[in-house]
């Protein structure tokens, strides 16, 4: 066995002991009958694997920044354990800004690249001296007039949009030739205009560019770091010193989830990217890369109780409380993105037994609420469990209000130093309320609609209208 097979084996163990304390332990009941699970020791080991890969290719002395893409998992004290492990924070929103700054990110290990930011935006990021990345010509204009009118410590720079292709998920695929990220480079007269935004203007000293998530092949990242190099040594070159000293790599190191694996690694791919631009890890330009799924997929868990199980034209279905609420991409795009799924028995025990071809179902009132479509598994019964694997990144993180289900409560969790087998849970966010619920959908506001017109005396008409309108 490798030492990556390993450590995946260590990450498997510790998941299953993890699902069985969670049931146990009480996280998970009858009537609170779904969870999500976080592996603290795996998103450590991956931020740790993320900051040897590039350390290894790097010259000795390279600033490097690591900043976690917020929006894969925008969970405070998920922010805050990255922190610790070295690991800063890319934001896109006031919202993810504000998790950052709550989980104590420096705002010099912040980087802001939505493709919407607000006067406001701009202005709170440059008072606190957050890096920016300007995503379109009209952008550099509103941040020309802030530079003009205060001095800031913001490293900034433009994103280019390298236009080397689209990977197999369209909607994440940010360097087609259309995508609405970024300068597109490839444009008539981008690189020239380009060039010149930098000669204009003496502050501008990051490059940045984001190929895209999940489903780009590797080699096709690598192309886009590689057009942005070249665009930062024709800056350099043209301006006749080295105005852009750090550029921005994106993230978007896909994961397997398909299996255990973590792969590819962040070793492969910072070695093909020394292999095809060397001269990024020379020692004359910073780094940020900005890993988002990556990092957390292969450490989140849903398990959810299986309520009822049922047949349907031959078809077995399992009726479980995990559906489009924490796994809304794999729902309404399932070809994109399928989950694996694992079956446990009621006291949280890997189910055995042979396949049988069924449906995972979730709670949501619609037909297509599927969470796996004729996946064959032990055939699951009433009171079993299923976890959706490799949830971590972009799942229950993201919760989806359809049929007004809860937030279900999140749980990171250890092996119990001392104990063999047993796990300690800490607590990342409590379950969702039904007074939450009801605050947030408006209950402090239940007569605002029927206040607004004062209500009309009926007209004879209306009452002989055959409608009753
Ligand atoms: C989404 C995003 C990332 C993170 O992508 P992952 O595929 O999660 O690694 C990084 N940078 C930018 C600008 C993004 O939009």
């Amino acid at each position: 066995m490798s030492s990556a097979e390993a450590s995946d084996a260590t990450r498997v163990a510790r998941r299953d002991d993890a699902v069985r304390a969670a049931l146990e332990q009480g996280l998970l009941t009858p009537d609170r009958p779904i969870v999500a699970l976080l592996d603290v020791p795996g998103i450590r080991a991956s931020a740790a694997a993320l900051r040897a890969a590039f350390e290894t290719v790097t010259a000795p002395g390279t600033p490097v920044l690591h900043a976690f893409a917020v929006k894969a998992t925008p969970l405070v004290p998920v922010l805050r354990l990255l922190r610790e492990e070295g690991i800063g924070a890319e934001v896109a929103s006031p919202g993810e800004l504000a998790l950052a700054r709550a989980a104590g990110i420096a705002p010099g290990r912040t980087v802001l690249d939505s493709p919407a930011k607000t006067p406001a935006d701009l202005r709170e990021a440059l008072a606190l001296g957050i890096a920016v990345n300007a995503d379109s010509p009209q952008e550099l204009d509103r941040i020309d007039a802030a530079v003009r009118s205060a001095a800031t410590r913001s490293p900034l720079g433009i994103r280019v949009n390298p236009q080397v292709g689209g990977g197999s998920i369209g909607a994440l695929s940010t360097a087609t030739a259309t995508s609405k990220f970024g300068v597109a480079l490839r444009d008539e007269g981008a690189r020239a205009w380009i060039v010149r935004a930098y000669a204009d203007r003496p502050w501008l000293t990051r490059l940045h560019a984001h190929s895209g998530s999940q489903g780009m092949p590797l080699p096709l990242m690598a192309r886009g770091v590689a057009e942005t190099y070249a665009l930062a040594e024709e800056i350099n070159r043209h301006v006749g010193r080295r105005q852009v000293d750090t550029i921005d790599i994106g993230g978007g190191l896909p994961v397997d989830f398909g299996s255990d694996a973590m792969a590819p690694t962040y070793e492969q791919y910072a070695r093909l990217l020394a292999e095809v631009t060397p001269g990024l890890f020379d020692g004359r330009y910073g780094l940020v890369t900005e890993f988002g799924r990556s990092l957390l997929a292969k450490h989140g868990t849903v398990l959810a109780r299986v309520e009822y199980t049922k047949s349907a034209g031959g078809r077995a279905v399992a009726v479980t409380h995990a559906g489009v609420q924490v796994a809304t991409r794999t729902v309404y795009a399932p070809g994109s993105w399928p989950l694996r799924i694992a079956a446990y028995d009621a006291k949280g025990r890997p189910k055995t037994g042979p396949d049988v071809v069924q449906d995972v179902a979730g709670p949501a009132c619609f037909a297509g609420d599927l969470l796996a479509e004729g996946r064959p598994l032990p055939l699951l019964e009433q009171g079993d469990h299923v976890a959706a694997l490799d949830t971590g990144a972009y799942y229950f993180a993201h919760h989806y209000a359809y049929n007004s289900l809860a937030r279900p409560g999140v749980y990171g969790y250890a092996p119990a130093e001392g104990d063999p087998g047993a796990t300690r849970f800490a607590v990342v966010r409590t379950p969702q309320t039904l007074t939450e619920i009801v605050t947030e959908s408006g209950g402090a506001h239940t007569r605002s609609l029927t206040a607004l017109q004062e209500i009309q005396p009926l007209r004879p008409t209306d009452e002989s209208s055959p409608s009753g309108a």
